[in-house]
């Protein structure tokens, strides 16, 4: 019986998927120590910090990822950062094998004039945000304004309109951030458009988020209905079955009628920002379209039209990702998940990939290193680990419980240290 070390960076799903590929595939003769280092005091990753809150039912993979850290060779280092507490190559010394799994948090930028304006910002700022990521709790996010605009036309794009738009008291039974939601019931926003540069039959929005805006509770939703059977127009009698999908929904969509309410999302296609307008703060966005220049007046601007991995220290980037082949990075080091193949799929998408790439490692595995791991390495005193975690998990949903709320979220990294008994 051999027992390889392997250490994963970063605690979200494809980190956790990863983990359970590996346990997964253990036998008679191998097993697996895993050790998971996560730089934030919280594991789950995009599930905490990216999911949007009235999506709840999503989040319910965080029981999978709970169910694969209570094996005993499972151990969770949070609060550990690599390049400040730990490196790379000494990781790679240690363990058999180093999986990185670190995701894409950084937002694409258009490259327009106007993008640094006081009220342009990217949904990687904002998301987090309204989800209580530690880093971002402080940012300015100025609803002063009646008209936001959402730049992209993908299910980023739509959860952040749709969190602009709502009304905020839907929002109390929801882990959403309490400074987002006092922020939020502040908010003058009552216009949200959400731009697409293409026609609808070329929207990245997938049609089960396309479906539940009809059943907005206090929200309009407006999509031309020229513009949907245009599309239907172009795709001609054979659509590929998820374009045919969204079409149908955004059909659906476009021939419901209006409520009274005062809150209104419009959908905008063959949009091409060319400037973000104003002086010292966002005034506008101008747009080229087929029927020329238009300008849309409004005081937000959230840019959602994809991500980049943020380069960790000792790994190799270009284009945004991580250059590997198939997963395979270099020695022993491998990627998952987005990082690994761009911001694409849904959380069950990183399954498959973290599999196929735990296959790659078993077939690289040699003898069983006796080189020690991470215990050795780390000097902070500060780690939040499986149990101490537990706590933080606890104690939020206890304190949500009272409020009627899954959980409420602790938000400074002082405030979950604490609740870790830290
Ligand atoms: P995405 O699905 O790749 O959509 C990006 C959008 O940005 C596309 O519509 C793209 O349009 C547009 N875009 C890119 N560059 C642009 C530019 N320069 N100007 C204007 N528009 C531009 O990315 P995402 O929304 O960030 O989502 C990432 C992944 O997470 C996706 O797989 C998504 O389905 C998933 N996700 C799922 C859920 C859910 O299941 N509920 C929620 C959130 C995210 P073009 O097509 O024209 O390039």
């Amino acid at each position: 019986m051999s027992l390889f070390k392997v250490a994963i960076i970063g605690a979200g799903p494809a980190g956790y998927f990863a983990a359970q590929a590996l346990q997964n595939s253990q036998n008679e003769d191998r097993l697996f120590a895993i050790d998971m280092i996560e730089r934030l005091p919280t594991p789950w990753g995009l599930v905490r910090s990216g999911v949007a809150p009235d999506h709840p039912k999503i989040k319910s993979v965080s029981k999978v990822f709970e169910k694969i850290a209570a094996d005993p060779n499972f151990r969770l280092f949070a609060n550990v950062e690599i390049g400040i507490d730990i490196s790379i190559a000494q990781l790679q010394e240690k363990y058999d094998a180093v999986i990185i799994a670190t995701g894409s948090s950084l937002g694409k930028t258009l490259g327009i004039p106007g993008e640094e304006l006081t009220g342009s910002m990217s949904a990687a700022e904002f998301v987090p945000w309204y989800n209580a990521h530690p880093d971002f709790a402080d940012i300015n996010v100025p609803l002063d304004c009646d008209t936001a605009v959402v730049i992209g036309a993908g299910n980023v794009a739509m959860d952040v309109a749709r969190m602009l738009a709502l009304e905020p008291s839907e929002l109390d039974v929801t882990d959403t951030a309490d400074h987002a939601i006092d922020t939020l019931k502040r908010s003058a926003i009552r216009d949200v458009y959400i731009s697409a540069r293409r026609g609808p039959e070329h929207a990245a929005f997938t049609s089960p988020e396309l479906r539940e805006l009809p059943k907005l509770e206090h929200t309009n939703v407006v999509m031309s209905k020229a513009d949907i059977a245009a599309a239907i127009e172009r795709v001609g009698d054979t659509p590929e079955k998820d374009v045919k999908s969204n079409l149908d929904a955004m059909l659906l969509i476009a021939e419901t009628e209006k409520g009274q309410h005062e809150r209104t999302m419009h959908f905008l296609f063959q949009h091409t920002p060319k400037e973000i307008l104003g002086t010292n703060r966002v005034e506008g966005v101008l747009y080229s379209t087929p029927s020329g220049d238009v300008t849309i007046k409004c005081g937000l601007v959230i840019t959602a039209i994809g991500y980049q991995a943020a380069s960790v220290d000792g790994v190799p980037y270009e284009n945004g990702k991580v250059v590997n082949t198939d997963g395979r990075v270099k020695e022993n080091l491998y990627v998952v998940g987005w990082a690994k193949r761009g911001p694409s799929g849904v959380i069950g998408t990183n399954k498959s990939d973290a599999a196929a790439v735990v296959e790659l490692i078993v077939s690289d595995l040699n003898s069983p290193k006796s080189a020690g791991d991470i215990s050795q390495l780390l000097t902070n005193q500060r780690v939040v680990d499986q149990s101490a975690w537990q706590k933080i998990n606890e104690a939020e949903i206890s304190a949500g419980d009272l409020l009627g709320k899954p959980r409420k979220k602790a938000v400074t990294r002082a405030q979950l240290m604490h609740l870790g008994g830290l």
